[in-house]
């Protein structure tokens, strides 16, 4: 499966908002988004000036930012949201909390990373274990109670060092748990979607994917 390597600033331009992609760089560096609030390539500009968007378009761009966010491929995505309609309850609620139950998401929300993308290849180089054992799959789903920590030997990686010490760390969500010394997290509880920081309309995503 080909992953994009371009420039991620490209992404948050074409989708018109901070996705914040690159960890604290995003906090620190000048950010493109605000010195060109236009999208990417020859005929951005022009983008940007046409007001309406489509309703196709609207939901389309929803969904590619959510995706962008959580660093998935289209067939991830898709495969997660058949996931998500399968199951009891809303769709879009169920694929939010699936999308923040995927361990590579976990461990950025610990801390242990500065971003989405770092957390995968922490987890990838077999840093990360779950319940005592390693686990180098970023999409492992993560249950309640299950404990998440950074195995014996790389706790003093000085990209878990820097990202846990980084001023601009966010807090830690209420349905999370975490021993910073030790390198050890837990998910206290399963999350409901209202406890998701992840300002999306989920619903977009269900009705372009439901046509
Ligand atoms: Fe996005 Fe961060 Fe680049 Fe700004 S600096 S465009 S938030 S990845």
């Amino acid at each position: 499966m080909a992953r994009y390597t371009g420039p991620v600033c490209k992404l948050c331009r074409r989708e018109g908002q901070k996705l914040f992609l690159k960890g604290q760089k995003c906090y620190t560096e000048k950010c493109p988004v605000d010195r060109r609030a236009y999208p990417p390539g020859q005929h951005g500009p022009a983008q940007a000036r046409r007001r309406k968007q489509s309703e196709y378009a609207l939901q389309l761009r929803e969904k590619q930012k959510v995706k962008r966010i959580y660093g998935l491929h289209e067939k991830q995505f898709r495969n997660l949201f058949k996931y998500a309609n399968s199951i009891a309850g809303r769709t879009g609620d169920n694929l939010i909390v699936a999308l923040e139950s995927r361990l590579d998401n976990i461990v950025f929300r610990f801390g242990f990373s500065a971003s989405r993308g770092q957390a995968r290849q922490l987890v990838r180089h077999r840093h990360v274990e779950v319940n005592g054992r390693i686990v180098d799959v970023p999409s492992f789903r993560v249950s309640a109670g299950d404990e998440i920590s950074v195995k014996p030997r790389s706790k003093d990686l000085l990209t878990v060092e820097s990202s846990l010490g980084a001023r601009t760390r966010p807090s830690l969500l209420d349905w999370l748990a975490l021993d910073e010394k030790a390198r050890v997290g837990r998910m206290v509880r399963q999350p409901a979607r209202i406890d998701i920081p992840l300002a999306a309309q989920e619903q977009l995503i269900v009705e372009l994917y439901s046509k």
